[in-house]
């Protein structure tokens, strides 16, 4: 199973990608938003690094989320933040105080964490959101454990299906968020919080391997 040495390699990974991608994220919600999700993210991720820093080597991976959820919550600022922040909250109790994840545990996670954002946000698949990543990447990674693939192998899946999910959102209309102030002007524009939501669970797969 993965323990709190994946959750540490997922959230090193996390910081590294979000910050190699910071400025595309920004230019993506400049088309059809207010153009801070790359900064937002950037800023949230650092803090989590700066905590996770002095984190003791038995802490729970349910712990560990949790504190990713706080920290995410107090410092991104945006929309992203509270949604984001939920996900890893709701996905950290889903986990209880586990200390070795199967891919079970980690569909669960997955699950509880894409409600999470549901419950807080209340968009629908198609609404051009960071659901329209995480609601396929929930959907490959629960086939995928009914397989009986393993951690990583179910994690991989969610991935890609997250990766193909933020490329469905360019020919949407967006129905929530800023983005939907443009109407039909944010046609052929990518959602940023599902692009950075496909990153997120890359880091998530490529931190198992
Ligand atoms: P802000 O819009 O406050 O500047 P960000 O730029 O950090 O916040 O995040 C924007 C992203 O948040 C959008 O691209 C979208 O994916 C996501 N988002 C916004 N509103 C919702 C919602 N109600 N449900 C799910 N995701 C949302
Ligand atoms: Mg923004
Ligand atoms: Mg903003």
């Amino acid at each position: 199973g993965l323990g709190i040495s994946w959750v540490t390699a997922w959230v090193d990974d996390t910081v590294t990608v979000v910050s190699d991608n910071r400025v595309r994220l920004s230019e993506l919600d400049r088309e059809i938003g207010d153009g801070d999700h790359g900064e937002n993210l950037d800023r949230g991720f650092t803090a989590v690094k700066a905590k996770f820093d002095g984190l003791a080597a038995d802490t729970s991976p349910g712990a560990a989320l949790k504190l990713v959820a706080t920290t995410l919550i107090s410092t991104v600022g945006g929309a992203s933040g509270p949604l984001l922040g939920t996900a890893y909250l709701k996905g950290a109790q889903a986990l209880g105080d586990a200390t070795e994840l199967d891919s079970e545990q980690l569909v669960a996670f997955l699950t509880a964490a894409r409600d999470g954002v549901v419950m807080r946000g209340k968009a629908e698949i198609g609404d051009k959101t960071m659901i329209d990543a995480w609601t396929p990447a929930v959907d490959a990674a629960s086939a995928a454990a009914a397989e009986g693939k393993s951690p990583s192998a179910v994690l991989r899946a969610a991935a890609d299906a997250a990766i193909a999910g933020a490329a469905s959102t360019e020919p949407l209309v967006a129905h929530k968020g800023r983005a939907s102030y443009l109407g039909e002007r944010a046609v052929g524009h990518r959602d940023p919080g599902a692009e950075s939501s496909s990153l997120i669970l890359t880091a998530a797969a490529d931190a198992a391997e």
